[in-house]
């Protein structure tokens, strides 16, 4: 029943994260920075799912995400689809899409490499598995894979605030 009362609350206006992998819903709010945000927000964890058994989803009132915050939702849950609402319909339904190479989003950890030397240069990480997740740095060549993962958010207050997975 949670989750017909989910589909049935509505928001009027906003975000509807859904299909995020089970668990990942706070980590998610976390990472993107929406958990800053003073918007009421609806989260359901372990939500029962035909499709997964199990699955988190976030409902966000008023807020529309952009290609950042997409693709770091795409790192954590590649198969969550993003709702936009507008007077209680969906205007736009889609699916996240894990990019082949992931810029920027990611840091790697190996003192050594070139994207952490005195002129830093962006990170370039190439995505050899979608699940469960593999990327390589393009630069050292080091496999990362998601529990490894450390993430620079700079969507947190324009500071740069790096991030590791606690899952
Ligand atoms: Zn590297």
């Amino acid at each position: 029943m949670l989750e017909e009362k989910l589909k049935i609350d509505k928001i009027s206006k906003g975000t509807v994260i859904d299909h995020i992998d089970a668990g990942y819903a706070l980590t998610i709010l976390n990472l993107t920075g929406i958990d800053e945000s003073k918007n009421l927000m609806t989260i359901g964890v372990n939500v029962s799912s035909k499709k997964y058994l199990t699955k988190d989803i976030i409902k966000i009132e008023n807020v529309f995400l952009n290609e950042t915050q997409m693709q770091q939702i795409s790192i954590l849950s590649p198969n969550a689809t993003i709702s936009l609402i507008e007077n209680y319909k969906v205007i736009e339904k889609k699916k996240v899409e894990l990019p082949q190479i992931i810029k920027k989003l990611i840091l790697c950890v190996n003192q050594t490499c070139i994207s952490n030397s005195e002129e830093p240069i962006d990170t370039e990480f190439l995505v050899l598995e979608e699940k469960p997740l593999k990327i390589q740095c393009i630069y050292c060549e080091r496999i990362y894979k998601l529990e490894e993962i450390v993430f620079t958010s700079k969507e947190k207050k324009e500071k740069k605030v790096i991030q590791r997975l606690h899952l």
